[in-house]
Formats: C-alpha cells, sequence, structure tokens
C-alpha cells in the first residue's frame, strides 16, 4: 500500500526549477555560467575583474572539468565572500540523456570537486544547457539541491550579439525578482563590454544584487 502511496504522489508532484525569487524591493541575482564543453575554458578576466572591484554580489555555476582547468583561480574566486559557488555538474552533459545512477554519480563528483577546492558544499544546482526531467530534479531534491535556472536568457553566448542588443535585451525584461544570467568563462562575446552599463543603469533605476542564499532558502 504504502508503495502505491509513494506512486501516486510522486506522478502528483510536478517538481520545478526556480526562475526567479519574491522580492519584497527592486533586487535581483546576477549568475554566471563557468563550464568547459569541447575546448578549453578559463575565466573571462576582464567580466571577473569588473565584478570583484565593483564587489558585486553574484552566484557562479561551475563545471567540474572548468574546476579542474582553473583550480586556482577558482580557489582565489571562492575567497570573496559576495561570490557563490555553485553546483553546474561534473561532466557539463545533457542530464536527459544520463542514467539515474550516472546523473547522481555525476552531481555528487562535482560537489566534491567544490568541497575540496572552495571548502564550502554547495547548494544549488544548474543543469547544463538548460535540459532536465523530472527524474533528474527528483534526484537533486533527494540531494538536498534547489535547481536555480534564469528568468529570461541574455543572449550572450550568441556570436551574433551585438553590446546593444544584450543591454537592451537584459534592461527591457528585468524585474524585482529577476534572476540573470550571462557567461563568465569566454563564451559571452559581448559581456564584458555589457554588464558594466547594465549595472550601472540597474543601480540608477534603484535596484541592488542579492545572492541566491539571501532569497532562496
Ligand atoms: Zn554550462
Amino acid at each position: 500500500m504504502a508503495f502505491f502511496i509513494a506512486l501516486l504522489i510522486n506522478s502528483i508532484i510536478n517538481l520545478q526549477v526556480i526562475n526567479s525569487f519574491h522580492a519584497n524591493e527592486k533586487q535581483v541575482a546576477l549568475t554566471f555560467d563557468a563550464c568547459e564543453t569541447k575546448t578549453p575554458s578559463y575565466f573571462d578576466k576582464e567580466v571577473l575583474e569588473f565584478v570583484i572591484r565593483e564587489e558585486i554580489p553574484v552566484t557562479i555555476f561551475l563545471s567540474g572539468k572548468f574546476i579542474e582547468r582553473n583550480t586556482k583561480d577558482v580557489k582565489e574566486v571562492a575567497k570573496y565572500e559576495f561570490i557563490e559557488i555553485e553546483n553546474h555538474s561534473y561532466s557539463h552533459h545533457d542530464f536527459t540523456k544520463l542514467s539515474d545512477s550516472d546523473a547522481k554519480e555525476d552531481i555528487l563528483k562535482n560537489e566534491r570537486l567544490i568541497e575540496s577546492v572552495v571548502g564550502k558544499k554547495p547548494v544549488y544546482f544548474r543543469f547544463p544547457y538548460g535540459y532536465y526531467n523530472q527524474t533528474k530534479l527528483k534526484i537533486l531534491e533527494d540531494l538536498g539541491y534547489k535547481v536555480v535556472h534564469w528568468t529570461f536568457p541574455s543572449g550572450d553566448p550568441d556570436k551574433t550579439i551585438t553590446k546593444e542588443m544584450l543591454i537592451e535585451n537584459t534592461l527591457r525584461k528585468v524585474k524585482p525578482g529577476s534572476i540573470l544570467i550571462f557567461h563568465i568563462n569566454g563564451r559571452g562575446w559581448k559581456t564584458k563590454e555589457a554588464l558594466p552599463e547594465i549595472v550601472t543603469k540597474l543601480r540608477e533605476w534603484g535596484y541592488s544584487f542579492v545572492l541566491l542564499k539571501e532569497v532562496i532558502k
């Protein structure tokens, strides 16, 4: 009987990824992906230096291969208390194509890697490419993760996007509680040019930047 009840509950529960947060004031979460796919990836130094210089609270989702290639830099970055380091899987595979056991092992492998490099266990997860399904969401829930995606894509991996388009797209769509996503691994072609203007404008409009741990418990 208990088994069938569990089955029934499982079929009713529709687990969701988090795309925004409840904001009482003008707050946004600025998040980045730092992953490696086919070619070696490194931090976009200009974006990183801007964030550090301006002390902007940001969350960076890192994949395992990126961490292994940039271990020293990740260690440095993690020293800033306004920067959160979170889990973006070890392999950066499409999780809908992984078996449940492989998916779980992949998540935990990157969790252990982050713990060993950063000294802190990640609590937020972002799926590679944003691909997921209910079983994979359940695995993450069971492991104690909150899955955080984005409110709208910035479009920064698009090679044809201009700095102006990136700024316009973000400023037109942003609202309190938005989770912004950009790339800090060199895949955001115009990010370093657009981000300073986006941040300046948002501050002018009265927005502040928050870490996920402040708004997603
Ligand atoms: Zn990624």
